[in-house]
């Protein structure tokens, strides 16, 4: 179950975003601190592909892929030393696989601002400081204990402490480099560190999705006078992490209206929400695709890893598929569109059978066979 959360400092509008995403209607209040649990929510991630396959099929039922999206509140300057919610949603953040960031980019003299000034640039260090803070606290404190527990063992040390030993040596270079100033996905790492990395569920580690929140008139009118300089920051700082520019008010506003409604209102004003780009681009963040199973009982989307064999990925229907997996006969979406159905795909050659070392694509239409 992957999951991405969204953080940011007070009032950048985390809690109107992710009511607008859930369509939920739960108040977003004007001051600071006022979600303490983190909410949790899956949204369907829209898809034109899964919209095509249901016209085709017309099946009984129908399930999409979805994204768990997890609003995480209280983090504020000094949050790693406990000020504001303190540490305890830092460890929330530590569960997330991916982080949208909220930036605030619209000014407004009704919502205050934690830290006066609207700057976006110090709100954006502020964050990222305050989370690799909490990276580099947590590794020193297992730096520290597993250099006691090597130190107590001494000469005594099998191959298994061998590991241990080489795991130390490469997390403390991990550490130095975040002491520098730097995230831990900034780095560039090798296999083995990378394995070591990853088993320490690092915040910095996380892919992020900067997201501006802009006001309504500057969403309206595509400009905003921010929006250059934080793309100038990601771009220094992070090259090819993306920005995306959205506003809560507007999404506030259309989420809360009937789908009707939503259309009229969206025609009217000349921009799309962007909420379908956001939740699309949380999903490949998470570096997930799916494949499909298509019939005129269901079409579903499965959610796998880049790179998942089909033996893998049968197992995600059921762990039967994957034990018994004799082979899967795989088409594309592309194909079945260019086509029209099924039969005219076989027709054409392009219903194909694959083996175990097969690596499923993202929009492959898939039918697995397997013993029982
Ligand atoms: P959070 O603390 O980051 O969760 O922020 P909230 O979502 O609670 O938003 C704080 C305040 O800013 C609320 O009063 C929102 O209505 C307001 N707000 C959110 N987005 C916008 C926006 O795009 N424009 C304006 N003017 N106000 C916004």
């Amino acid at each position: 179950n992957l999951k991405i959360g969204v953080v940011g400092l007070p009032n950048v509008g985390k809690s109107t975003f992710f009511n607008a995403i859930t369509n939920s209607s739960a108040p977003a209040a004007n001051f600071p601190f006022c979600t303490i649990e983190p909410e949790e929510a899956r949204v369907a991630v829209p898809d034109e592909r899964f919209d095509d396959l249901c016209k085709i099929y017309k099946p009984g039922g129908n399930v999409p892929a979805y994204l768990t999206v997890i609003d995480i509140a209280g983090l504020v300057k000094g949050a790693s030393s406990g000020a504001g919610l303190g540490n305890a949603f830092l460890s929330h953040v530590r569960s997330v696989d991916a982080i949208f960031h909220v930036v605030r980019a619209f000014a407004d003299p009704d919502v205050i601002h934690v830290e006066g000034e609207i700057d976006p640039i110090r709100d954006l260090e502020i964050i990222h400081e305050e989370l690799r803070i909490k990276d580099i606290d947590v590794l020193k404190k297992y730096i520290d204990t597993n250099d006691k527990v090597i130190s107590r063992l001494g000469q005594s040390a099998n191959s298994g402490d061998k590991n241990k030993k080489e795991e130390l040596v490469i997390l403390k270079k991990v550490l130095a480099y975040m002491e520098e100033g730097n995230d831990v996905r900034k780095g560039v790492w090798n296999n083995k560190e990378v394995e070591y990395i990853n088993q320490q569920q690092f915040i910095t580690a996380k892919s992020v999705i900067y997201l501006a929140n802009v006001s309504e008139k500057d969403y309206l009118r595509k400009k905003n006078k921010y929006l250059p300089k934080i793309k100038a920051w990601i771009d220094e700082n992070y090259p090819g992490d993306m920005l995306i520019p959205f506003s809560g008010a507007f999404e506030q506003t259309v989420s809360l209206l009937d789908s009707d409604a939503k259309e009229e209102h969206i025609k009217a004003s000349g921009v799309p929400s962007a909420l379908p780009k956001i939740i699309v681009s949380g999903y490949s963040g998470l570096h997930l695709g799916y494949f499909f199973t298509c019939g005129p009982g269901e079409v579903r989307a499965w959610t796998i890893r880049k790179g998942t064999k089909a033996p893998q990925a049968a197992g995600v229907i059921h762990s039967d598929f994957e034990r018994g997996f004799i082979m899967a006969e795989v088409f594309t979406y592309k194909d079945l569109k260019e086509h029209g159905n099924e039969a005219a795909v076989k027709a054409a050659g392009k219903y194909i059978q694959k083996g175990k070392e097969y690596v499923v694509s993202d929009g492959d239409i898939i039918f697995f066979k397997f013993n029982v």
